[in-house]
């Protein structure tokens, strides 16, 4: 795990109980074999300028941590997905460190588990992939810019190889396959929420 020194130890505050009741509510919706691990996972606030990941999930240790400052504000439905994404790299017991190749396959996996889940709440709308698509990369472009850049320069066109996560394209497509309705409202908002999602 990392940055431990700036996980606030016993944060009883509002937002750690909303997202307590998100798990809970969630590991009410999967079957006994899968609550079962949900039932012991545990959620740590954190307030870590310094880490890129604003949410991340350890299935060794059964926990998510999530950046308080980053998160306090985000609508409930974008939390819930967040937090579904998490609990479904814990469930399907996700490595951390291996090649991007497989990375990648687990984000497209622990995608499909929050979509499924979400899609049980009667969430069909959410905003994620909308603010997804506008995440810039390392060089400070979003896809978009990226995509046109690559078709200028063809050795460009390698740069997703060796990332952790799939496209946005490729996230938000699968999305909508399993029957979840994008919505392009609050971005500005969203803007501000989900920049480093594990
Ligand atoms: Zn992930």
């Amino acid at each position: 795990m990392r940055a431990r020194e700036f996980i606030i130890e016993q944060a009883t505050g509002a937002f750690e109980l909303r997202c307590r009741s998100i798990l809970s509510k969630l590991a009410s919706l999967v079957e006994p074999e899968d609550r079962s691990v949900i039932s012991t996972v545990d959620i740590w606030i954190s307030s870590n300028p310094t880490d890129a990941d604003k949410i991340y999930s350890s299935p060794k240790e059964r926990v998510v941590v999530v950046d308080q400052e980053e998160f306090a504000d985000a609508p409930v439905e974008v939390l819930i997905w967040l937090l579904a994404h998490e609990v479904g790299h814990i469930v399907m017991n996700h490595r951390d460190k291996i090649p991007a190749q497989q990375s990648q396959q687990q984000e497209l996996d622990a995608d499909d588990y929050a979509t499924k889940l979400t899609l049980k709440l009667g969430i069909n709308k959410v905003p994620v992939f909308t603010w997804l698509g506008r995440k810039k990369d390392e060089l400070g472009r979003t896809e978009l810019e990226r995509r046109r850049a690559a078709e200028r320069d063809p050795s460009l066109q390698d740069f997703w190889k060796d990332r952790s996560h799939p496209t946005t394209d490729r996230r938000q497509q699968r999305a909508q396959q399993q029957g979840m309705e994008l919505s392009k409202v609050n971005t500005d908002q969203i803007d501000q929420l989900l920049k480093h999602m594990a």
